[in-house]
């Protein structure tokens, strides 16, 4: 079967058309500047360049025919006609407690996930968006819903409550939800693949390090833990996000400086984080190249970021008696050899060892500790819309 698999934003839209027979990449591009001046298509098919269209696009369902149009293209698409696409896959950030699992979206799956809105207000409307698009071009394309939320539902509530009085996760459905849980099942069931054990029988740490960033404790293939929570700002350093922090700042700050509504959480999501550290970029290329010319902000920066993933290793290695294999993937987890080896250090005691000379490599699973360590650590390069076409093609090849 042919997916289409689409992550819509409020302006852009990523898409890929994947082949399940043999999970083969066919086609990928992204829109960008959806209902604004200059929106452009960027298109690839596999094994020729890519090219960029201008084409006005006033909304969301016009981004969507342009899609359509750009894979069904003579030269440059990938089917021959509409009645060679099986389905649709979406990626849809935010399923509150409705989902656990990926979905064939109906009627009340939409209402329900219209009730999400709330628990993410920049998300689940483009992505919603999307749906409705697609849903009026191919009305006759099943389609499933892939949620970033999903896998983390096993959590046990002493993860997932906060503590506060608890009439506010009765009231308001506040509590722990988790994100990336795609991209951390995916490298999960790829670890264990290259451990050759199931994922029912390991424990596992997977550290997913991009510009946004969170870890995730799971034990016996269920989640039991993970560093975002309400929303993704909770947890790890990241590139513009703080993380952890005592909640009592953001009075404190608000009240010092003045500022209105609002404008803390700006800060907390848009300011802080290694960008806010540093004061020189979110990236960690542009942070290491100023640690070469002695930038010590920029330092401590990167030495937080892995002090902070650190202390969530050990943390969930408490939580499950143990681990057998620590995963690092995203931007930073598959790229950063460095960053990979500082938050490696130092944890013989745990089984814990990286090799350098394996640990010399980027974007390819790779095991990158001694064959003799306790606990082993790979570098798994992501692939979020592979696991949206599988779980999308599993639903509707059941119908
Ligand atoms: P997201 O999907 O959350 O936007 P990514 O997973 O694509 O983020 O990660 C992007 C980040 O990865 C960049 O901001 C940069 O910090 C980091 N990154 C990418 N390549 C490298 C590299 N070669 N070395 C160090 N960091 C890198």
């Amino acid at each position: 079967m042919k997916i289409l698999v689409i992550n819509c934003g409020s302006s852009s839209l990523k898409y890929q058309v994947l082949d399940m027979e043999n999970e083969s990449l066919l086609a990928k591009g992204l829109v960008e500047r959806i209902g604004m001046e200059g929106s452009v298509i960027n298109h690839t098919k596999t094994g020729l360049d890519k090219i960029t269209m201008e084409v006005p696009m006033k909304d969301h369902k016009d981004a969507i025919a342009q899609v359509l149009a750009a894979i069904q293209n003579p030269g440059y698409g990938v089917l021959a006609n509409m009645s060679e696409l099986g389905a649709v896959g979406h990626r849809v950030v935010h399923a509150g407690e409705k989902y656990a699992e990926s979905v064939l979206i109906t009627e009340a799956v939409i209402k329900a996930l219209e009730e999400c809105v709330e628990l993410a207000p920049l998300h689940n409307p483009p992505n919603l968006l999307g749906i409705a698009a697609c849903r009026e071009l191919m009305p006759d394309t099943p389609m499933v819903a892939v949620f970033d939320t999903a896998f983390h539902q096993t959590m046990p509530p002493e993860s997932y409550i906060s503590a506060i009085p608890y009439e506010y996760y009765e009231k308001y459905r506040i509590r722990r939800y988790g994100f990336h849980g795609t991209s951390h099942k995916y490298v999960a069931q790829k670890a264990a693949y290259l451990m050759g054990r199931p994922m029912e029988e390991l424990k596992l740490i997977t550290c997913h390090l991009g510009n946004g960033a969170s870890v995730t404790a799971i034990k016996y293939g269920k989640v039991i833990d993970t560093s975002m929570g309400f929303t993704p700002l909770e947890g790890l350093v990241m590139g513009t996000r703080s993380g952890d922090i005592d909640p009592a700042i953001v009075t404190y700050i608000r009240e010092k400086e003045n500022l209105p509504q609002g404008a803390v959480n700006n800060i907390l999501n848009k300011k802080s984080g290694v960008l806010g550290v540093s004061g020189v970029s979110s990236d960690f290329r542009d942070l290491e190249a100023a640690v070469e010319e002695g930038n010590e902000r920029a330092e401590l920066a990167l030495r937080m970021f892995a002090h902070r993933v650190k202390h969530y290793i050990g943390a969930y290695i408490a939580e499950m008696n143990g681990v057998d294999g620590i995963i690092f993937t995203a931007g930073v987890g598959e790229n950063d050899i460095g960053m990979r080896e500082i938050i490696c250090a130092d944890m013989e005691n745990l089984g814990i060892k990286i090799d350098p000379l394996k640990n010399k490599v980027r974007g390819k699973d790779t095991i990158i500790s001694p064959e003799y360590a306790k606990v082993t650590l790979m570098l798994i390069p992501t692939n979020e819309e592979l696991m949206i076409a599988r779980d999308t093609n599993e639903i509707v090849s059941a119908l």
